[in-house]
């Protein structure tokens, strides 16, 4: 009764309370992309201001009206992990090229600057959501603070929002975008949010109504869902999922070193069941239950359709 045990035991255990020993490399890797992708979203406005004080301090190429941006000596990086201008190469997240074409009708440079994001999306899956995405961090706060209160006795619930729920909230943000002609993502979309409310904070001291919607983002994870939001609510989720449909990376377990102790079902944030091979384009391709099987059961690998076996009973 596998999938007894394992509501048993994910009733008990916490992610906080499980070590990913094995594997470390890869988790190595996968932070330290994390870490530079928070970084960029931190970072990238403060360079930004500082070589605007530079350049209105006539201490470097100051154009020639005095106040003026001069853009032969802007930063060359521009804007924000999901949308980012590297030396005048543009890379986009394939969520906010939607929502940008929809808004403003067709752009050949636009759909060269999501090209690289869809086709690692497409062969990677939904590896923004667990190796790139800055609201991450907030996630991992949210789980202490789960694990904080089920230390105290408070039990926090774990609701099962219906997954359709994010692609409703997809399909209604960006028929919102094509009917408004306004880009509707940056209100709903935690990188989007995270990346303006950075660079509102550092240029104009203050914050808008996006942090709000990451604090209920918090909470709902917190204590509503553990990791609700992306799970069920987030339409960067959804689009993600939608494509990594025919990713062929994947997690893949041998039955024979399994010995059903539930870990890596309960190390999950995403509510996948590798213990019982009920993965499916949700995964975020985290590697946190291989590293955290025991048997060393588990292992991410490439796996052609027509070698795909079906879940566990
Ligand atoms: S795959 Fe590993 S972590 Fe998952 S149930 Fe089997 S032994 Fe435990
Ligand atoms: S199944 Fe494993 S790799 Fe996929 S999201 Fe869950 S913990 Fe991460």
């Amino acid at each position: 009764m596998p999938s007894l045990r394992a509501a048993q035991a994910r009733s008990r255990l916490q992610p906080v309370d499980l070590d990913l020993k094995h594997h470390r490399p890869y988790q190595w890797i996968r932070r330290g992309v994390l870490t530079l992708s928070v970084a960029t979203t931190v970072g990238l406005p403060l360079w930004h201001l500082q070589v605007l004080s530079r350049q209105s301090a006539g201490l470097a190429g100051f154009g020639s009206a005095a106040g003026a941006f001069d853009a032969t000596t802007a930063p060359p990086f521009l804007g924000m992990p999901g949308a980012i201008s590297i030396f005048g190469l543009e890379f986009v997240d394939p969520l906010a090229l939607l929502g940008v074409l929809l808004a403003r009708g067709p752009s050949w440079a636009l759909l060269w600057a999501g090209l690289p994001a869809l086709v690692l999306v497409l062969v990677l899956g939904r590896f923004f959501c667990g190796w790139l995405c800055p609201y991450l961090p907030i996630l991992a706060a949210s789980n202490v603070a789960r694990w904080v209160l089920a230390r105290a006795g408070l039990r926090p619930p774990d609701a099962a929002v219906p997954r359709v729920t994010s692609r409703l909230i997809l399909v209604g943000v960006l028929a919102g975008s094509a009917v408004l002609g306004v880009q509707l993502l940056p209100l709903i979309y935690p990188p989007s949010i995270l990346g303006r409310e950075a660079f509102r904070l550092v240029f104009f001291g203050s914050l808008s109504l996006g942090t709000l919607v990451v604090g209920g983002a918090f909470l709902f994870d917190t204590f509503v869902s553990r990791a609700g939001f992306c799970r069920s609510l987030c339409p960067g989720g959804a689009m993600f999922s939608l494509l990594s449909a025919a990713s062929v990376v994947r997690v893949v377990r041998e039955p024979e070193q399994c010995t059903d102790c539930t870990v890596c079902d309960v190390v999950c944030n995403l509510g996948q069941r590798p213990m019982t091979d009920q993965l499916d384009s949700g995964c975020e391709r985290c590697g946190k239950c291989v590293a955290a099987c025991p048997t060393d059961a588990l292992k991410l690998a490439l796996v052609f359709p027509t070698a795909r076996p079906g879940p566990r009973r």
